[in-house]
């Protein structure tokens, strides 16, 4: 056989085998990017999740110690959990020994299962379980499974934790630190970040975005706010987040984040106290310094309705 043609075969047998697992071979690509000595990350398309992108539009992180791979997040499909778990297999043959799930959002965890098949144990915060078990995760996954075919499906595992962490926690695995801090309520009621003080790296999930309006959703936008002044505080020199570009200024970065959550607060902060009905408020605001970026369309009114509702609780004194 030709080399052409056993290429062909192989290319071949990949598709048999992604077909196997019920969906069409990804497209996407996952090119682990070297952040410090033992860091690395993949970065997921801009925008929201989409059947077009394959539903890779978040960010995995993971760090390689002599012992075995610490893995922050696990992307937003099995299908991309499967191709996380070659993009580490392409930088060390040490396994994966943990990931930690910086919050229970569908495209930070859903890839969680082929991890977990390769022997690696999860961690999350407690805070998380609420979500699993109160029926708006099963929501969550008929709306996924609708809008991202067949990346998300029905059967798409929802996977629970092996530890839920009830606050703060750290350890060490071949010889380095890491620190699970939990920082919710912010983006979400869970949120952890991941510092590894030796690789001056910090893993912040959603609670920074770069380069796209951020989602912001039902989140308590006031606590998030008083937490980015904590992330500023811990100066990395690396921040890893959710979405976008690694950050290697994250005070400048944070500021669009914080900027953007302000603005939202002002705005519908303003049409609550004069009564003036979402529609209306959200039609009159001025949203052009935003409109630009990308996530504008898939995120900015589900944001603003949330912080409409948030500032009628607060004004409430709920
Ligand atoms: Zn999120």
């Amino acid at each position: 056989m030709g080399a052409r043609h056993f290429a062909a075969a192989i290319a071949a047998l990949a598709a048999t085998a992604a077909l196997a697992q019920g969906h069409p071979p990804l497209k996407a690509r996952l090119a682990p990017v070297h952040v410090s000595p033992r860091a690395w990350y993949v970065q997921g398309l801009p925008g929201a999740a989409s059947a077009a992108n394959e539903a890779f539009n978040s960010n995995a992180g993971f760090v390689v110690t002599d012992e075995g791979v610490v893995v922050v997040d696990a992307l937003g499909s099995p299908a991309l959990g499967n191709e996380l778990l070659e993009a580490i297999r392409k930088v060390t043959a040490k396994p994966v020994r943990r990931v930690i799930v910086t919050h229970y959002h569908a495209d930070h965890f859903y890839g969680l299962k082929p991890l977990k098949d390769a022997g690696a144990e999860i961690w999350a915060h407690r805070g998380s379980l609420d979500y699993l078990t109160n029926g708006e995760a099963q929501r969550r996954r008929e709306q996924r499974a609708r809008d991202l075919f067949p990346w998300v499906d029905a059967q798409t595992p929802l996977v629970h934790a092996d530890r839920w962490l009830d606050g703060d926690e750290a350890f060490t695995l071949g010889g380095v630190r890491f620190e699970v801090q939990h920082f919710g309520p912010a983006h979400s009621p869970e949120d952890l970040v991941v510092v590894v003080p030796q690789e001056g790296v910090v893993f912040s999930g959603d609670i920074l975005f770069t380069g796209r309006v951020p989602f912001v959703g039902t989140a308590d936008s006031k606590a998030w706010l008083a937490r980015i002044g904590r992330l500023i505080d811990l100066k990395p020199t690396f921040m890893v987040t959710g979405h976008g570009e690694v950050s290697t200024d994250p005070g400048r970065d944070l500021a669009l984040t914080r900027d953007y959550l302000v603005f939202l607060r002002a705005e519908m902060g303003r049409a609550v106290a004069d009564f003036v009905p979402f529609e209306d408020a959200y039609r009159r605001t001025d949203w052009s310094r935003y409109a630009s970026l990308p996530a504008f369309e898939a995120a900015n009114r589900v944001n603003a309705y949330g912080t409409y509702l948030l500032m009628e609780r607060e004004s409430l004194g709920q």
